[in-house]
């Protein structure tokens, strides 16, 4: 099929979509090639492929199977990305069509592709993360090998396949030569039963063997599959004996993995163990800084008001990912409308995302939830007392009354034994503000959240 004739068949999006969203998302794709039932199509930026892909994906993939092409699934790929590990040695032909975003992986190596977007220069460091990101850095180094393996682990959309990816970019980087494999541990189990399938076992054995950096992803998914386990135990110690670097990711602590042999936990535990912690405020708010700077290159003309982010900050705080997505529909949301980013325009286009973070709270909880974590009784929490040790959790709980529920000030002030709204307003003030100079309250108002929010 020829880009001119997807001319053709794209305009039968043009009744789907719309006319504002066929010129800004379906008019600039590109169709780069069509093989093994992949569709490529060219975008100017990941981040356009990546919206496109998110809401328009399957309306292509239909159109074009429609219009009688074999197609079951359809990318998007920048043309000459930027890569870091590619810079060195671009030659100015556009990645391969079928492998979008592919590292440079050579073709006996059994690695998956590596995401361009996650490199050490977009990783935002924090409190939550500095310990991850600094073992990270220090195995990227590469050298010596120090602690074997490196272990992050950490809740879902933290930021672990992030720091792997850049590890593998680093070490590429700089040593172009190394063997570095990158794969999730889902993917190792299917490799390592195909070649029990296909009979091929020693080859399956000296190619994982053969490794400089092994890297395994989400190895919780092997709990329970002995066979599988069994193997990765010994690719591991053949690994470790000749001294060759490995990184493992889980969603959890390697001994609360359940259904995972007593010997590989130890041997998982024997590096480095560190954990990403969940975000706090300041990352988030980092985070979107950073976000909103690559998107501004995408929108020069998209103007953001002030306190939009510190808003999103506040009300999206499960994790990374869900507020890269928020930001990213905004952003389109922002353009198609061609208006600036207020506060209203967000709270209209991500209602569902911020409705859902502070569902059903209510400040009877929180109050319970404050009294608890200080230690003090609700009835002094509430009542007219001015003492610190009860004035200073008040103030607590009244600013996460106004961060968490919808009650106004004067409705929060009500159920805090009758206070005036100015009263509350001053009490959110002064949270505020001791966030930014005191750790220990900024600590204890994520634990609070966290705990409030679960
Ligand atoms: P995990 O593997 O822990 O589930 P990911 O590494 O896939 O999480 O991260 C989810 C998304 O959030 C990715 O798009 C990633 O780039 C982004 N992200 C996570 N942490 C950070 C960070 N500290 N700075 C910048 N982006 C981040
Ligand atoms: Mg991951």
């Amino acid at each position: 099929m020829t880009n001119e004739a997807w001319g053709e068949i794209r305009q039968n999006l043009l009744s789907a979509v719309g006319k504002n969203n066929y010129v800004n998302w379906i008019e600039p794709l590109e169709l780069a090639g069509l093989e093994g039932g992949v569709a490529t199509f060219f975008v100017p930026t990941n981040f356009m492929g990546n919206w496109v892909s998110r809401n328009f994906g399957d309306m292509i993939q239909r159109v074009l199977s429609n219009a009688g092409q074999n197609v079951s699934r359809v990318e998007f790929s920048v043309p000459n990305e930027p890569k870091p590990a590619e810079r060195k040695k671009t030659n100015g032909v556009a990645a391969p069509a079928s492998r979008p975003a592919a590292a440079a992986i050579s073709d006996d190596l059994p690695g998956a592709p590596l995401d361009s977007r996650f490199t050490f220069d977009s990783f935002v460091v924090g409190k939550p993360n500095e310990l991850a990101h600094a073992a990270a850095r220090r195995v990227a180094e590469g050298g010596s090998v120090t602690f074997n393996p490196l272990f992050l682990y950490g809740g879902v959309g933290l930021g672990k396949t992030h720091l792997m990816h850049a590890i593998a970019w680093e070490l590429k980087n700089r040593s172009p030569e190394l063997r570095v494999v990158y794969l999730s541990a889902e993917q190792f189990m299917y490799r390592f039963v195909q070649a029990l399938r296909d009979k091929d076992m020693i080859a399956f054995k000296q190619l994982f063997r053969s490794v400089d950096v092994l890297m395994i992803d989400d190895v919780q998914f092997i709990a329970g599959k002995d066979a599988t386990q069994e193997e990765f135990f010994h690719t591991f110690n053949a690994l470790v004996d000749q001294n060759r670097q490995i990184i493992v990711s889980s969603d959890r602590a390697p001994t609360e993995i359940d259904g995972i042999e007593d010997r590989i936990v130890s041997r998982l535990q024997s590096g480095l163990v560190v954990d990403l912690h969940p975000t706090n405020y300041e990352l988030r708010l980092g985070i979107l800084q950073q976000k909103v700077e690559q998107f501004s290159q995408q929108f020069p003309n998209l103007e953001i008001r002030d306190g939009v982010l510190e808003f999103l900050a506040h009300r999206i705080s499960t994790n990374v990912r869900v507020l890269e997505g928020a930001l990213m529909r905004l952003f389109a949301f922002g353009s198609l409308v061609g208006r600036e980013i207020t506060m209203e325009l967000t709270q209209d286009c991500l209602a569902d995302v911020i409705r859902h973070s502070d569902r059903k709270i209510t400040v009877e909880e929180i109050q319970r939830k404050v009294s608890e974590h200080y230690n003090i009784r609700l009835s002094d929490l509430i009542g007219p007392k001015r003492v610190r040790t009860f004035a200073r959790p008040r103030q607590v709980a009244m600013y996460l009354s106004k961060q968490l529920t919808s009650r106004s000030l004067p409705e929060i002030g009500r159920r805090f034994g009758g206070r005036d709204h100015t009263t509350v307003m001053h009490g959110v003030r002064k949270i505020e503000e001791l966030m930014q100079k005191d750790s220990q309250i900024a600590d204890d108002l994520e634990m609070l959240r966290r705990a409030l929010e679960a």
